[in-house]
């Protein structure tokens, strides 16, 4: 149903140009020269042509690069190298593009000291084990020198104290703080890692799988807007410092600095060497293997680094094929397909040829198979599902999966996902709950799995089979029928070819249907290969895809009355929906999510968690590991809306959520709002030892966003945890052991609240 109103949405957003897509760029320091390109790119419109409106997050103190783009707080992100040891260790990020191939991190000494080994026993600031000083740590080692062998003065910063001779030596920015060291005339000796062969890249561009997946195009354009940009910067730098004095000068720097640092940035781009932009897969295995030897990555952690790397090329179009995947295509030479011949806009046959919005889902897969998929013409559904079933074709192309079809076919993942609603005459009242539909004929497609879904979750409605929609509306028209059922996309289309004068959508299920290509059971192997079809097209490409479909049909001898007509239904189906769900006026802000995700918390909602905690279930049970269930309450939290008011509750709601969410880190473990203020995370492989450190962490966590609570006998706002382990097997049921994750958590509440229990049977 939510789904329904997000395509409301698109369809109605598509009939006006498309805004700017608003993404934003975590910097890795404050304002100044080292972003460059990325304000050129900017001001001089590369990201606004492309379709990008670009807003620059600027560093501070507190800033966790890598998280805020996990978070997907920023889209986009800028760092050091050590974006690499945290790939090898697991965060789900890539490399998009590379701006400085050396690190400007030197170290200075006074000049006295002209070899490594004097340090010994020096005062040296500014270089902790950190990995972001890993190349002044090489190249220490290399002469043995170990952080241990020096005085470690923590940073302030200042290169006044080296200038002031306080510290024999210092970590500096050749980029920055060289200038003021330079200016002061102070002679000094310069140890710079590179001569020492730890080269480092800096300014890496990064962003999450995530984005990756969801949005190819938008990271292809935002690299290479920004690419571009650092063009356009080193061939303009005095225009550039100019732009930074007067809208990024927010550390103050004066013109000369920046000059300064310009001069320095362009040498260690390299730009005689390497194109702007540019990844070595080479020097990332160099620089990894450093981070191998130095610890921060443990030795059978490093893996592949090619797919580390953003390359759109390969990333959009091909896909992995097994050896006996590509002797097969190969031998097959074509794929043959049956469809349905009459179900516009999703598919229809006109002319022995396929049409409608599938077809560009069967041209994907024709791309990244390498194969001509073709068709096997019909003249019914129910007789294309008989061809496939009688061997007269290789597969359905759109289809959704029932008991029936079970028996003979598989199903890939939904590369399609739409509501399913009934239309009605105009003067019938709206239906707000279909379980009270009493005895009423409703008409559906023949064979279509809409039929079974409401024979099995709505006894009472008597359903008349018909060949096509069109025989479905006629009968709705003549009043042979009640309504009709199809889904809202199908129905959609008909209502804006026209066909809409005295008909309505009067209800909507809320069961959606779920469709991708059918595969005979025994066909395994083309099975296999249409399932990475379907796994490799992005969000984009799907919203590229239906977007489309619907703009183009607007064009075609544009109807303002049809218009107008469409417009009163939308905002006719918006009341309705905000009648029954009056908290809708929070979902604008998040119609992307919409059908998942919980739009206050921004977790993931109690439906979308009982689909994921069935198959992890099941999961379990398949492979006898344990899971785990934390349930969460926050404590007091009537008397916390009492007192600050339900805005202050609501805000408080999503901070606590967003901290759950924070403390858990593992692939795989999900967090989800299961009802006012409770939520619950489900924690696959994680035995009850396991789950107990991890609610006491989520219980700290909260606890430690000292949020004031002045009716909590702590003062704030805290959480009580009910936990329940089991290692289940084929008797076990999920929701006993959320039961007993509940008593777990009332027993939490009993002992004093801000505690977590673990569930104990006797
Ligand atoms: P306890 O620690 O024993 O669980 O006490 P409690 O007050 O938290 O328990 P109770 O379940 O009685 O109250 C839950 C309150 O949570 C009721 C309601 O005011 C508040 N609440 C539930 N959902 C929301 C929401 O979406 N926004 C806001 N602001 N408050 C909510
Ligand atoms: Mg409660
Ligand atoms: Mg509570």
């Amino acid at each position: 149903m939510k789904t329904f109103l997000l395509f409301s949405f698109l369809f109605l957003s598509s009939l006006w140009a498309t805004p700017l897509e608003k993404v934003s760029l975590q910097l890795q320091w404050k304002h100044q020269f080292e972003f460059a390109g990325f304000y050129a790119a900017k001001e001089k419109g590369f990201y606004k042509d492309l379709g990008l409106d670009v807003e620059f997050l600027e560093f501070n103190e507190n800033t966790n690069i890598t998280q805020e783009v996990l978070d997907n707080k920023a889209q986009y992100g800028l760092t050091y190298s050590s974006i690499i040891a945290e790939y090898l260790n697991g965060k789900p990020v890539v490399l998009v593009a590379n701006f400085f191939k050396q690190s400007p991190l030197i170290l200075v000494a006074q000049k006295n000291i002209q070899t490594l080994n004097d340090l010994k026993g020096k005062k040296v600031m500014g270089i902790s084990e950190g990995i972001d000083h890993s190349t002044l740590l090489a190249m220490l080692s290399k002469f043995d020198i170990s952080t241990q062998d020096i005085i470690n003065i923590p940073t302030n910063f200042s290169i006044d104290d080296f200038i002031n001779k306080k510290v024999d030596a210092m970590s500096i920015f050749t980029t920055n703080e060289l200038y003021y060291l330079e200016q002061s005339g102070v002679q000094y000796t310069v140890f710079d890692p590179v001569l020492y062969g730890a080269k480092y890249y800096d300014v890496n561009l990064f962003t999450s799988t995530n984005e990756i997946k969801n949005h190819p195009k938008r990271v292809q354009k935002f690299r290479d807007a920004s690419i571009k940009g650092w063009e356009y910067a080193l061939e303009h730098k005095e225009e550039i410092i100019d732009l930074i004095l007067k809208k990024y000068n927010t550390q103050n720097k004066s013109k000369e600095a920046l000059k300064f640092e310009a001069a320095q940035i362009e040498k260690i781009m390299l730009r005689n060497v390497y194109e702007i932009g540019s990844i070595d897969l080479e020097r990332l295995k160099i620089i990894a293997d450093t981070f191998v030897e130095s610890g921060f990555v443990k030795k059978d952690k490093s893996k592949n680094l090619e797919h580390f790397i953003y390359d759109y090329k390969v990333q959009n179009k091909t896909i992995n094929l097994s050896k006996e995947e590509k002797e097969y295509l190969q031998k097959k030479r074509e794929i043959s397909i049956c469809a349905d011949p009459d179900w516009m806009p999703f598919e229809a046959i006109k002319d022995a040829r396929l049409t409608g919005l599938n077809k560009e889902f069967i041209q994907i897969a024709q791309e990244s198979l390498g194969v001509p998929f073709k068709l096997v013409a019909t003249k019914t559904w129910s007789e294309s599902l008989e061809y496939v079933q009688t061997k007269r074709c290789d597969i359905l192309s759109l289809v959704s999966q029932t008991d029936a079809r079970k028996k003979y076919l598989n199903f890939t993942t939904p590369h399609l996902e739409v509501p399913q609603v009934i239309v009605t005459k105009i003067d019938k009242p709206s239906i707000l709950d279909i379980g009270i539909l009493e005895d009423q004929t409703i008409a559906c497609v023949k064979n279509y799995s809409i039929i079974d879904m409401i024979q099995q979750k709505y006894k009472n409605i008597k359903i008349v089979e018909v060949e096509n929609i069109q025989e479905g509306l006629d009968m709705v028209r003549e009043d042979k029928v009640f309504g009709f059922a199809d889904t809202s996309v199908a129905i959609g289309y008909y209502i804006q070819n026209g066909f809409f004068t005295d008909l309505k959508i009067s209800a909507s299920f809320d069961e959606k249907v779920s469709l991708g290509f059918g595969v005979p059971k025994e066909n395994l192997l083309l099975y296999g290969l249409l399932e990475k079809v379907v796994q490799n097209i992005s969000e984009e490409q799907k919203q590229d895809i239906m977007k489309k479909w619907f703009f183009i049909k607007q064009e075609v001898g544009f109807d303002y009355s049809l218009f107008w007509k469409m417009i009163a239904v939308f905002v006719f189906l918006l009341a309705f929906f905000l009648y029954r769900h009056y908290e809708l006026k929070k979902l604008n802000k998040k119609l992307q999510n919409f059908a998942t995700t919980d739009s206050l918390t921004l977790l993931v909602n109690r439906r979308q968690f009982n689909d994921t905690f069935q198959t992890e279930f099941s999961r379990a049970v398949r492979e006898t590991s344990p899971i785990s269930v934390l349930m969460l309450d926050i404590d007091l939290f009537k008397n916390y809306n009492d007192h600050y008011g339900h805005q202050a509750g609501d805000e408080c709601l999503f901070r606590v959520a967003q901290a759950i969410k924070a403390s858990v880190h593992r692939a795989g473990d999900l967090v989800a709002r299961y009802g006012g203020e409770e939520f619950v995370v489900i924690a696959p492989s994680t035995s009850e030892q396991n789950a107990k450190q991890l609610a006491e962490k989520i219980r700290l966590e909260v606890e430690s966003l000292n949020i004031e609570h002045p009716k909590s006998p702590y003062s704030k706002v805290t959480l009580s945890i009910g936990i329940a382990s089991i290692t289940p097997n084929s008797q076990s049921q999920e929701q006993e052991l959320l039961s007993c994750a509940d008593q777990a958590l009332y027993k939490a509440k009993e002992s004093g609240r801000n505690c977590s229990v673990t569930f104990v049977s006797y």
